[in-house]
C-alpha cells in the first residue's frame, strides 16, 4: 500500500525539497540480520510516514569469537560473503526511496561485540559506508576506520537501556579516552531517553534500533539540511541535531 506525499507547496518545489526540517533514525534492522521485514517493506514503512531520510544498520558480528560465529551462522549477522547484495540492494532501494519519497537512505553497519559480560560488549554504528567493516579489533581502532573511510562512527545504546537484553557498557566505561573518536553517542533508543547521555557533553543522535515495525513509535533525529546524504552525516557531525518522540497514530492500524 502506498500512500501519496502531500504535494509540496511552491516553494518546495523550486528548492526541491533542499532544505527542509525532516525526520531521520539512523538505527534501523533488516532481515539481513535480526530485523523482521525486508528492506523494501521498511523504505516504505519510514516513506509512506513522512521521514527525510533513515539509515539502515544491520549487525556485522566478530568473526573469530564464539558468540559471533554462532550469529553469523544464524542469519543474524552479515557476513562478508552477503555483504555485497547487502549493499546492492540498499543502493537500489535508496534510489527508489528517493524517487517515491523524497527519502535519503544512509547504508550502515551495526559492529556488534557482544561477550558474556556486559562491560565487555559494545554496539558501533557506521553510517555511509561503501565497503565492509569488521567487527574485530579495539573499539577506538573500529571507530578510526570507520572515520577513514570517511563514514560517520557513532556509539549505540552505550548505557542502561532498562530492557531485559544485554546490555553493552564498554564504551561508556571508557567514555573519556572516546570521547573524541565517536561523531555521536545515542541519547536515546527506542522509547528510552538515557539521563547519562543527556547530561553529558558528549555529541548525541537518538534512534529506533527497529526490528519489528511497531517500534517505529521511539526517539528520532529531527534536522535542517538538504536532503543529501553527505549534509545529512554532515549535519550529524556538525551536531545541528535535535530530538523529537515520534509516536504512530493510533489511526494507522495496528503495526506488528
Ligand atoms: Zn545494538
Ligand atoms: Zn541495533
Amino acid at each position: 500500500m502506498t500512500e501519496a506525499l502531500p504535494a509540496p507547496n511552491k516553494l518546495q518545489t523550486v528548492l526541491g525539497y533542499a532544505l527542509s526540517m525532516m525526520l531521520a533514525d539512523f538505527h534501523v534492522h533488516s532481515n539481513f540480520s535480526d530485523g523482521k521485514l525486508t528492506i523494501p517493506e521498511l523504505i516504505d514503512l519510514y516513506g509512506q510516514r513522512g521521514f527525510g531520510s533513515i539509515a539502515i544498520t544491520d549487525h556485522v558480528g566478530e568473526s573469530h569469537t564464539l558468540i559471533g560465529k554462532a550469529a553469523s551462522h544464524l542469519g543474524l549477522c552479515l557476513t562478508t560473503a552477503i555483504f555485497p547484495l547487502y549493499l546492492e540492494i540498499l543502493k537500489s532501494e535508496a534510489e527508489r526511496a528517493w524517487k517515491m519519497y523524497r527519502m535519503v537512505v544512509i547504508p550502515g553497519v551495526e559492529l556488534s561485540k557482544n561477550s558474556i559480560s556486559n562491560h565487555r560488549s559494545a554496539h558501533i554504528l557506521a553510517l555511509g559506508i561503501n565497503k565492509y567493516i569488521s567487527a574485530d579489533g579495539d573499539v577506538a581502532e573500529i571507530a578510526k576506520t570507520i572515520r577513514d573511510e570517511g563514514a560517520v562512527s557513532i556509539a549505540a545504546h552505550p548505557v542502561a537501556s532498562g530492557k531485559l537484553e544485554k546490555q553493552t557498557y564498554h564504551l561508556w566505561n571508557r567514555r573519556e579516552e572516546l570521547s573524541n573518536v565517536f561523531d555521536a553517542w545515542e541519547v536515546a533508543s527506542g522509547d528510552r531517553l538515557f539521563p547519562e547521555v543527556l547530561n553529558s557533553s558528549l555529541p548525541k543522535i537518538a534512534n529506533s534500533d527497529l526490528h519489528i515495525g511497531r517500534q517505529i513509535t521511539s526517539w528520532k533525529t529531527v534536522l535542517e539540511c538538504e536532503r543529501h546524504p553527505e549534509a545529512i552525516l554532515k549535519a550529524i557531525k556538525k551536531q545541528e541535531v535535535k530530538f523529537r518522540f515520534y509516536r504512530e497514530p493510533h489511526n494507522r492500524g495496528q503495526l506488528i
